[in-house]
């Protein structure tokens, strides 16, 4: 994080801290741009350690009375929260365009995909019942409950700023768990108006608090003792940090990392429909997607006219600022690093001997952190474009001659969060769904990123942990289960004995 140098005014983000919205006493300082237009619209502070302790301290203090509340009460806050979002929902979406730089329609469907996690974190009551088995042995009951784990942490990335935090404290605190998120110092804003929304949702204090920092303020975080479970969503390489450090510690861990997903295209598939859904996949929020489509496996007679189709279509993409203009394609990046980093790639790709058919490097009118869609053809499985994410609007084009070289090419990735196959030919599509080497699978799907309501499977380095976020694994991964058996007896009289670990009489 940059130190502070800015003439403008702006907003000094607080951090939430036992219900009470605080102003940071650190010295250090960064900025929050506006990537259209590459100015400065906030400053984000590195909070102190102290403040650090006072937010997890605030959070333990809170856990007793809110983990008793009753599981309905909980949940009714939920449904104020998404009474309150639903009403904010364009505000909403324009912070996000303004702090992130996506389309305004990708920011709605952000908000949306948030909202829907809102819904599914309502019906906790249905999902942490336990079960019972009545008389398991003579006269005895078994049954299991789910307790909350305690103090939850999130940190999250700077690609959805409302929706990855809304991935995790919603199904977490009515669950009966608090809640401490650090958020993207990229993008803190839209975190921000979401715990007021929550407070204005009747939430009690010190349930649900904000932090912001970067690595050392994550390290305290993961390594407290008041801290049980860590929920993170980023790179693959702090990914494996955050799992392998708290795990160490003992915390309950899901980490989820970077990706590389692939888009078979069958000769048999609809070109026009496959170009446009290949495009909408990798260059969407101008490729920063972990489930953005990043390479194009094209096979047999497939190739030459998907390549064509994508130079195209996505050549005439308008490219440009989308705060205050919910008409453009493609917005900007999320910083000048960002930019640096895709036109690097671009390089690499003449290096390696690929080429590059679509550049999406032009002059642009404006300060924004502009590049256009590129499109790179010939790309060989063990390029590093192939290997590595570049988390931009590239989208590499490696050319197979059949489906099992195509299944090959995931198998060369160490990544394995989405791979997406178009056609017409459902044997294909069914040998594709059992042995392509990634977690989330599209048939005649662009992004196969999962709803609320099913986990966000993601495989290899991709992610770290044993529950998913998402659907019925995050209630597990924010609950712990307690088995009662119990017994009572008709009067003194009754056998004493163990009926559970009594010998049993066995016929020989
Ligand atoms: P990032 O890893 O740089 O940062 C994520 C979070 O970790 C931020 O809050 C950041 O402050 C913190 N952080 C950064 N460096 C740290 C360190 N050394 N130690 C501890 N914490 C640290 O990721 P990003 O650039 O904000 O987001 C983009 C990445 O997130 C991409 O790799 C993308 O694929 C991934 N992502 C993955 C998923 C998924 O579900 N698998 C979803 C969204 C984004």
């Amino acid at each position: 994080m940059s130190s502070t140098a800015t003439s403008e005014k702006t907003e000094q983000v607080p951090y939430l801290c036992g219900g009470e919205w605080r102003t940071s006493q650190s010295n250090q300082w960064g900025n929050v741009h506006n990537p259209s237009f590459g100015t400065v619209i906030g400053q984000v502070p590195i909070c102190t350690p102290g403040e650090i302790d006072e937010v997890i301290a605030s959070s333990q203090a809170a856990l007793g009375e809110w983990s008793r509340t009753p599981v309905v009460d909980r949940a009714r806050i939920m449904f104020s929260l998404h009474h309150f979002m639903d009403e904010q929902f364009e505000d909403l979406s324009q912070l996000v365009t303004r702090e992130h730089g996506k389309t305004l329609p990708e920011a709605r469907a952000e908000v949306q995909r948030g909202l829907e996690m809102v819904e599914f974190a309502a019906s906790v009551p249905t999902m942490i019942q336990g079960d019972t088995l009545p008389n398991i042995a003579a006269d005895v009951d078994g049954e299991t409950v789910r307790h909350p784990v305690g103090v939850c942490v999130g940190i999250t990335p700077y690609n959805f700023p409302a929706m990855v935090p809304l991935w995790m404290f919603p199904v977490a605190i009515t669950c009966g768990n608090t809640f401490i998120l650090k958020p993207s110092e990229k993008v803190p804003l839209s975190a921000i108006r979401l715990g007021e929304l929550l407070i204005e949702a009747g939430l009690p204090d010190g349930v649900f608090n904000i932090v912001h920092g970067g690595q050392e303020c994550v390290r305290k975080l993961i390594t407290a003792p008041e801290v049980a479970a860590i929920s993170f969503v980023g790179s693959t390489r702090v990914a494996r940090i955050v799992y392998g450090t708290g795990t160490q510690h003992g915390k309950r861990v899901q980490s989820a990392g970077g990706a590389k997903n692939h888009m078979v295209i069958m000769p048999d598939a609809d070109v026009e429909l496959a170009v446009k859904a290949l495009s909408a996949s990798a260059y969407g929020c101008a490729g920063q997607r972990c489930m953005a489509g990043s390479i194009a496996v094209s096979v047999g007679k497939a190739s030459d006219p998907v390549v064509e189709g994508l130079c195209d279509y996505a050549g005439r993409f308008s490219v440009g600022p989308t705060d205050g203009d919910d008409q453009v394609d493609m917005g900007p990046l999320i910083n000048p690093d960002a930019v640096e980093r895709v036109t690097g790639y671009l390089e690499i790709a003449a290096e390696e001997g690929a080429n590059v058919a679509l550049d999406g490097r032009r002059d642009f009118d404006s300060d924004g952190f502009l590049i256009g869609p590129s499109v790179v053809d010939h790309v060989q499985p063990d390029m590093r474009l192939a290997q590595e994410e570049i988390f931009g609007p590239v989208l590499s084009v490696i050319r197979t001659d059949d489906l099992e070289e195509a299944i090959a090419v995931g198998d060369r990735c160490r990544y394995g969060n989405g791979a997406s196959i178009f056609t017409r030919d459902g044997y294909a599509a069914r040998e594709f769904k059992t042995r392509f080497n990634a977690g989330m699978i599209g048939i005649n799907v662009g992004v196969p990123a999962p709803m609320a309501w099913l986990p966000f499977t993601g495989w290899n380095e991709s992610f770290f942990g044993d529950l998913h976020i998402q659907g019925t694994e995050s209630v597990h991964f924010y609950t712990r289960q307690k088995m009662t058996l119990t017994r009572w007896f008709a009067s003194s009289a009754d056998s004493h004995q163990d009926p559970v670990w009594a010998t049993q009489q066995r016929k020989s």
